[in-house]
């Protein structure tokens, strides 16, 4: 097996600080960095991401890499996008003999991953794996989840509450505009929970495992995707409203209250409902039926 040519690898509490001491390397708060010194998790990231021999993987934020020697084992191909430049000559060192991982220093919001999927994939689906920054979680996710790339499934770790919002279902407190987004593009599922423990530094939150595949849509009406969502954003903007009051009061909307409610009545929905119990259908159903005349 290839993990036994890689035996020492960078998973566990010593090899992670005698790494960073050797560089003198300093932890970066604003850039989110908490390193993985468990080697279960890697483990079970590679396993629920379904990575194979033929997968060309992207890695966001690798750190010292101790994810991407996992990644570099079970996939084709590795390209790892890393913002800090202290991590290089690190990354240099540490993923000596994995021939197949091509580290870019920038950052992963102005990467073109439409243009990695060409050069190293052929067009296709590609991968998606990480230990994410946590204080930029939404905005990669909705670039990922909305950009024109192709991606067949993304595997990140996030922390704990945002993974229960990602999956949540109508009615439940989770349940907002973010759970609506991940599931308009893909089907989410949490495959692992991960203690402050299992990371150095210890983060202050609990953080879990998401897989997203992207290739599982919902089946929904044809709707114009962009008044969806303004159509969501305003339901969740002010939670404690009823729908109606959320969407007349909305910047960007133009429907008055009289439209709203008959709207609600054609859908066979009360005039009272709030946002959260509509189900992402029934968003896009009454995204249509507001202007229907
Ligand atoms: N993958 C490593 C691990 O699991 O041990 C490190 C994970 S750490 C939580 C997040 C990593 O993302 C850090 O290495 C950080 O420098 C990097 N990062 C932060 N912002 C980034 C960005 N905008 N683009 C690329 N990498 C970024």
């Amino acid at each position: 097996m290839q993990s036994e040519r890689h035996a020492d690898k960078l998973a566990n509490p010593s090899r992670t600080i005698e790494t960073i001491k050797k560089y003198g390397f300093t932890f970066q708060k604003r850039y989110g960095q908490n390193f993985l010194i468990d080697p279960r998790v890697p483990e079970r990231i590679v396993e629920s991401a379904g990575i194979g021999p033929e997968d060309c993987v992207v890695e966001i934020g690798p750190g010292i890499g101790t994810l991407t020697q996992y990644l570099s084992e079970a996939a084709r191909e590795v390209i790892a996008v890393e913002i800090d430049r202290q991590l290089i000559p690190i990354l240099q060192e540490t993923l000596e003999g994995y021939d197949n991982v091509t580290v870019l220093n920038q950052d992963i919001l102005k990467t073109d991953l439409a243009a990695i999927a060409r050069e190293h994939n052929g067009g296709n689906g590609l991968k998606v794996v990480a230990n994410l920054p946590y204080y930029i979680t939404t905005p990669i996710l909705m670039e990922l989840l909305e950009g024109e790339a192709p991606i067949d499934t993304i595997t990140v770790m996030v922390q704990k509450e945002v993974a229960a919002r990602m999956q949540a279902g109508p009615g439940t407190k989770d349940y907002g505009a973010l759970s609506l987004a991940v599931q308009y593009y893909a089907s989410a599922k949490i495959v692992a929970n991960v203690p402050p423990n299992c990371f150095i530094p210890r983060p202050d939150v609990a953080s879990a495992v998401i897989h997203l595949d992207c290739r599982e849509r919902p089946a929904l009406p044809e709707v114009d995707e962009k008044k969806l969502f303004a159509v969501i954003r305003a339901s969740f903007g002010q939670r404690r409203k009823t729908l109606v009051n959320g969407l007349k009061n909305a910047a960007g909307l133009p429907y008055t209250k009289e439209e709203i409610a008959s709207a609600l009545e054609r859908m066979g929905l009360s005039e009272t409902i709030r946002g959260e119990t509509l189900t992402l259908e029934q968003f896009a159903q009454l995204t249509n039926e507001l202007d229907r005349p």
